[in-house]
């Protein structure tokens, strides 16, 4: 097999991507030694994203850099007192199409897990406390996944607020399987989870 370094080093940069393996890393390089004219395509789309695309300062969401805070941030007729706290930008999206939620939202960007070495410092709680000031009432959604890492990231949060009185914490409704990632709940089933959602005493 001929070694090019060019071809390794592509294939080294594919495989980092999700649920890429070393051979479909390989498959994706070979398509493009065959469709040169798809990689101005490629590179103009990356380079856009990377210069106009950004995460919001204040829930983490995905926004355009010239949009910051996001659109649910800085929109007036959304309920700011009302967190929704989710695992991913995908999670966002999932609630959003439900059409049952008016309030705001903030980003994890992961959930705590010893398996694939995330902790606390790693996903964005700290913002959410510095969110949440002691003389307004808020209430505080934890929709994390249904999965042991899921509960235990939002049993974390709820202690991180143990001295805050003004807060009300819920979980969405039962009735969704364990193990379930929001982003693969259908929109209605979602919808009404987060309308019957539950207070949550954990
Ligand atoms: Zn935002």
């Amino acid at each position: 097999m001929v070694k090019i370094a060019e071809i390794d080093s592509l294939a080294k940069e594919f495989s980092k991507l999700p649920s890429i393996g070393p051979k479909s890393a390989l498959r994706l390089t070979y398509f493009y030694i065959n469709n040169k004219p798809l990689i101005g395509n490629m590179v103009n789309a990356l380079n856009n994203l990377m210069n106009n695309v950004d995460k919001c300062n204040v829930c983490h969401n995905i926004t355009s850099k010239s949009v910051n805070p996001c659109l649910y941030c800085s929109d007036i007729n959304r309920n700011k007192y009302q967190i929704c706290v989710v695992e991913s930008f995908q999670d966002v999206d999932s609630i959003e199409s439900s059409g049952t939620y008016n309030g705001c939202y903030h980003v994890l960007g992961g959930v705590i897990s010893s398996l694939n070495n995330i902790s606390y410092d790693d996903i964005y709680v700290t913002d959410l406390i510095r969110r949440v000031n002691k003389n307004d009432t808020f209430e505080i959604i934890l929709a994390t996944s249904f999965t042991l890492e899921g509960d235990a990231t939002a049993m974390y949060i709820k202690s991180l607020f143990k001295d805050y009185s003004n807060i009300s914490f819920s979980r969405l409704a039962s009735g969704l399987p364990r193990g379930a990632n929001l982003e693969y709940i259908d929109e209605n089933t979602l919808g009404r989870a987060l309308s019957g959602r539950v207070q949550y005493d954990s």
